[in-house]
């Protein structure tokens, strides 16, 4: 089978569940030795982990808020003592805390911040002191020094009333994101995002579990079905492998057209 991570070192935030466990899943499939971040989901991190033993894989799971710099930070050595280097994060961890604007508490304004965008420039700040810390690209497995996709979000362009602490962060992970980009490319290190639309997990059930919501749902996505996991992996992959060696500060739309203004179709 075609490998493209063959040989690489990943970390994947939030990889318990939905998105992040597809991308780790699939990473290892790649060749990836994978970290399996959880902050709850410690069975379900495990029993990933031992998937991807059966399958021939390489991971270990490992626990972490990645809203709490020390624990970022022991994780990180945690992994590097298992496996010695790394060479690409996936900042994926990521919750809604929802509620109209008014009500919103100042506590869901900032646990919501804390985890979807502090979170991402705790690890994103590792990875590159680390990344940093290895020296020349030319001595890892990959054409870059490091590589780094963040999981931002359609909300990332797209307004979300009654979901402003979300839409604020995922805004500004995708400013972090161009602003990292430009700032480490000196240093062959690659920074890009994944803006999911609609995707099959836990975070959104309520949108997809009955067949009204799923109606609604489908009526915003013009490719007329919602996405899976494993639709953000095969992005993810192709982020974090040599194949987009030459792609800087990107943030790629995996999001069956959701962000082409739907509503104007059939009103030409
Ligand atoms: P999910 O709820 O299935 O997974 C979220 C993951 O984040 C879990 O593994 C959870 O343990 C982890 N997490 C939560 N708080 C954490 C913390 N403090 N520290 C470490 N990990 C923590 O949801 P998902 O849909 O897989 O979401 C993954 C990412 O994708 C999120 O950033 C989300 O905003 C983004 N996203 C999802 C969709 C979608 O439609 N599902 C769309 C756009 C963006």
């Amino acid at each position: 089978a075609h490998r493209p991570l063959s040989g690489q070192k990943a970390i994947v935030t939030g990889a318990s569940s939905g998105i992040g466990a597809g991308i780790a899943r699939a990473f290892a499939r790649a060749g990836a030795a994978v970290g399996i971040n959880y902050r709850s989901g410690r069975d379900a991190a495990e029993a990933l982990v031992e998937e991807i033993f059966r399958e021939g894989g390489e991971a270990i799971a490992l626990g972490a808020d990645v809203s709490d710099e020390a624990q970022v930070q022991a994780m990180f050595g945690a992994f590097l003592g298992a496996f010695g280097r790394l060479d690409i994060l996936v900042a994926n961890s990521g919750i809604q805390q929802d509620a109209p604007f008014a009500e919103m508490t100042a506590a869901q304004w900032r646990r919501v911040i804390d985890v979807n965008l502090t979170g991402q420039f705790l690890c994103a700040r590792e990875a590159v002191r680390t990344f940093l810390a290895q020296g020349a690209a030319s001595d890892g497995p990959s054409r870059a020094a490091g590589k780094i996709v963040c999981m931002s979000s359609v909300h990332d362009v797209i307004p979300w009333a009654g979901h402003a602490n979300y839409a604020a962060s995922k805004g500004g992970v995708a400013m972090l994101v161009k602003t990292l980009a430009q700032e480490l490319a000196e240093k062959r290190i690659r920074v890009n995002a994944i803006s999911p639309g609609a995707i099959r997990t836990p975070i959104n059930r309520e949108a997809w579990e009955t067949a009204e919501a799923e109606a609604r749902l489908l009526a915003l996505i013009p490719y007329g079905r919602i996405g899976e996991p494993e639709d953000v992996a095969e992005a993810a992959i192709w982020l974090a492998s040599d194949a987009s060696d030459y792609v800087v500060g990107t943030t790629l739309y995996v999001d069956g057209g959701m962000t082409l203004y739907p509503a104007f179709r059939g009103n030409g």
